[in-house]
């Protein structure tokens, strides 16, 4: 894996650490493309090495060297980053600092309800070890198989269950990381309470890499649920939406897991790329949907220590009320744990569907959810105005407020051709649009290199001047993450 150290800094860790993995440009471009290129193919740069440390002191002595060369890094966990925040520049001078070989579990506390994980363990890694002591780690995201709960931390993910849960930084109760000066941050407590202070952990939280590097964290648990229940229901609108949202949340309180929401033009796109596996859900949606032209598809997850029967008997009066008031057409509701499953997958394969569909101006925003009716209905028609024959697909969490709200050109128009002359444009009304409902240009993916001017130019100019004056103090040197999240 150590070919031909090219540069000063890698003979230096080399020496320091020979048993340290290391991928050095002359590795060459294929082998590099994994860490250097981001998941929806929008940025390539170009590494001056990749490293995969094994442990916290190697981490601590790679950052210091990296500080005596006067060499940058990009902590980097599963590379899944929607953002371009985990891949290099150009300037082949940057180190990837790749944390996926510290994959260790370190504890599990059942009494506490707490877990202890290295940063690079991949977020099913650490659902499976909480499944296996009996108990439930609750973050989901289509991307578990590969990103990191580093990575989950540094950019807060979200997810489908945060309606219940939270975000990453809900279920964090502690952390260590390595500072942009070398120094080690122990705040790996297990605690649910502790008022020492400013609170490091959740300036940590959400930083994309910019601040420290996450080497550890402990995690809270959950009572693993007795029943799991989803029902897949069909809706004129989003207004009949949010109130199914506002009945179900009443009728069902805690229980009430997830509340997606797919328009049909992502179901179709769902459908059209979809994993033969994913299939079957497209036959329970055609029967569901047979009756009526349904706009949009609500898929409501609910969870519970109660028998099946309790909580089947609570959904299905939820969803009968709904039915009565016309707020659903046709409602399916899960009656195995494998119909459980291809209903998710249903959801889960249209960010995969996007992908191979082709390239889109991507959002990810959200807006207070009982703005989200008028806000999408608004955005649909000034995009179309805008944009005659551009294609919208939409779909995400409702249960907090937050749409993936990608635009796509119209089908005669290559598609790098519509981001190139058109991006901006799609921007400024999305994003205009956001501000007017008092929403966030990024609910759960960051900011990374792809919103860092629209943060920029957005964000309120008293917070975004805290955020340079704390990223100044903290990395005077500017070596962390550099030109990601603020300069
Ligand atoms: C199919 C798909 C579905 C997705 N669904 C969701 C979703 O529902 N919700 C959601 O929130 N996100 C989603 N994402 C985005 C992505 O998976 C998350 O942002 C995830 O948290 C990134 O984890 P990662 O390990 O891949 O981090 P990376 O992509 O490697 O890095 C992300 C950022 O974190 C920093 N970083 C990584 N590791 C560390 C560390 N140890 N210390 C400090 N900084 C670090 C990087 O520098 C970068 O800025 C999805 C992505 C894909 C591809």
């Amino acid at each position: 894996m150590t070919a031909e150290p090219s540069a000063p800094l890698l003979q230096a860790l080399l020496s320091r650490h020979p048993e340290l993995h290391l991928l050095p440009a002359s590795a060459g471009h294929d082998a590099l493309l994994p860490y250097e290129q981001d998941w929806r193919k929008r940025y390539r740069g170009q590494a001056l090495a990749v490293a995969f440390p094994t442990s916290t002191a190697q981490i601590q002595s790679i950052v210091q060297l990296c500080a005596d060369f006067n060499v940058s890094i990009v902590p980097q966990g599963g590379n899944t980053s929607l953002v371009g925040g985990s891949v290099p520049d150009c300037s082949q001078s940057q180190l990837v600092l790749n944390l996926t070989r510290m994959n260790r579990i370190r504890q599990i506390d059942p009494a506490n309800l707490s877990i202890t994980v290295e940063a690079g363990c991949t977020l099913q890694q650490v659902q499976d070890a909480a499944l296996d002591a009996g108990l439930f780690f609750p973050l989901s995201l289509a991307s578990e198989g590969s990103c990191t709960i580093g990575g989950n931390l540094a950019t807060n993910a979200g997810g489908t269950q945060v309606l219940r849960y939270g975000t990453a930084r809900d279920l964090c109760l502690g952390v260590e990381a390595v500072t942009a000066s070398g120094q080690v941050i122990h705040a790996l407590k297990s605690l649910r309470k502790d008022n020492t202070g400013y609170d490091i952990k959740n300036l940590l939280i959400g930083s994309e890499g910019t601040l420290g590097i996450l080497t550890q964290a402990s995690l809270r648990l959950y009572p693993r649920p007795r029943t799991q229940q989803a029902a897949l229901l069909t809706c004129p609108d989003l207004a009949c939406a949010v109130k199914l949202l506002a009945h179900a949340q009443s009728q069902l309180d805690s229980a009430l897991t997830g509340f997606e929401v797919m328009h049909q033009d992502a179901i179709r796109l769902a459908q059209q790329h979809m994993s033969t596996q994913a299939r079957a859900a497209d036959a329970l949606m055609s029967t569901a949907a047979s009756a009526v032209q349904p706009e949009w598809l609500i898929l409501l997850d609910a969870s519970s220590p109660q028998s099946a029967e309790a909580l089947q008997q609570s959904i299905e009066n939820t969803i009968q009320h709904a039915m009565d008031q016309g707020w659903v057409g046709q409602a399916q509701l899960s009656m195995s744990h494998t119909q459980y499953r291809t209903m998710w997958q249903l959801r889960e394969t249209i960010p995969m569907a996007e992908k191979i569909e082709g390239l889109m101006v991507k959002h990810d925003i959200a807006v207070p959810t009982s703005a989200v009716p008028a806000f999408a209905s608004r955005c649909h028609a000034a995009l179309h105005q805008a944009f005659p024959g551009c294609r919208i697909v939409c779909f995400g969490h409702l249960g907090d407020g937050n749409l993936h709200y990608n635009v796509q050109g119209p089908r005669e128009m290559p598609d790098d051709a519509f981001l190139q002359s058109h991006e901006a444009e799609v921007n400024r009304i999305v994003y205009d649009l956001v501000e007017q409902y008092q929403g966030t240009i990024s609910a759960e993916h960051g900011i990374g290199q792809l919103k860092k001017l629209e943060l920029a130019e957005r964000a309120d100019p008293a917070r975004l001047q805290w955020m340079r004056l704390i990223k100044q103090a903290l990395d005077p040197g500017n070596r962390l993450n550099p030109g990601r999240l603020v300069d």
